[in-house]
């Protein structure tokens, strides 16, 4: 049975294949992590919504709230772009202004190995999704697509247990589910890409739309085809168990830390839409 009213929480965590094998970060066995309701399902004008679980996170700045969802909202029968406009809108209703997401990769940078972390701080998004607004009323500017100040704070709580962790990189968002052929790879390695996946897109330009701050942790779990070595699928799924929970508290560390009024700027890269589009 849907919910009517969202919670409010500051801040929306889509958790991503990073975080898979222990639901989300909002699922971390953590002493600060208190889980307030679980299964929450909304109407809302795009579908009914994803499940997700409203956490509070205890931390210096005090009792923090967020919105989690499994799977970036992904279900079978469910378009992935409708997943994210479903996610989104909720995040709005919520009232949310960080949004963190994270995620498995795969290296197109030749420097990258299996088990680095990237906090990316660009993209380039090769879907072919079309028109993915919430509020669609504003111009999205992406001269600085990823939150400096929610990305520093990724990539101070993950320099403790992660032996590489990069500040900077392009993610390349491809539409998936599949994986890529040889010669896709080494077109998108051409463009400019270190890494790819298939979740930053629309998730980062939707982020925006609602008037959020957007961030990404992302582990490397495999090379892209043709770039280094043959992948295996043992040492994939091993990355995916194994660092779960380490990526989890990355997210939950900066839930707690992130200072919610950071000078970030990201606020003045959303301006008034100048078309005035006439309603069908
Ligand atoms: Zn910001």
């Amino acid at each position: 049975m849907p919910e009517q009213r969202v919670p409010q929480a500051d801040f929306g965590i889509c958790g991503g294949s990073g975080t898979l094998s222990i639901g989300t970060a909002g699922s971390l066995p953590d002493e600060r992590v208190t889980v307030l309701a679980d299964r929450l399902v909304f109407d809302t004008p795009f579908g009914s919504s994803p499940a997700f679980t409203h956490i509070r996170v205890d931390g210096p700045h005090g009792p923090r709230e967020a919105l989690s969802v499994r799977m970036h909202g992904w279900r079978r029968g469910v378009k992935r772009a409708d997943a994210s406009l479903q996610v989104f809108w909720v995040f709005h209703e919520a009232g949310v202004r960080k949004v963190l997401a994270d995620g498995g990769v795969g290296s197109l940078n030749h420097l990258l190995d299996p088990r680095d972390v990237i906090i990316p701080n660009d993209f380039i998004d090769l879907t072919i999704k079309q028109d993915i607004y919430v509020r669609g009323d504003h111009l999205l500017i992406m001269r600085q697509p990823i939150c400096p100040d929610l990305a520093d704070h990724l990539h101070a709580a993950a320099s403790v247990p992660f032996a590489r962790v990069f500040r900077r990189g392009t993610y390349l968002v491809t539409d998936g589910p599949r994986f890529e052929s040889v010669a896709e790879v080494d077109y998108m390695r051409r463009l400019g890409g270190d890494v790819i996946g298939q979740s930053l897109a629309p998730e980062v330009f939707l982020a925006r739309d609602i008037g959020a701050c957007y961030a990404g942790i992302y582990i490397v779990v495999n090379y892209a085809e043709g770039v280094i070595r043959q992948w295996e699928h043992g040492e994939l799924k091993a990355i995916f168990f194994e660092e779960s929970q380490t990526i989890a508290r990355c997210v939950i560390d900066t839930v707690s830390a992130a200072d919610l009024d950071a000078p970030c700027g990201c606020a003045d890269l959303r301006k008034p839409s100048l078309l005035d589009t006439p309603e069908e």
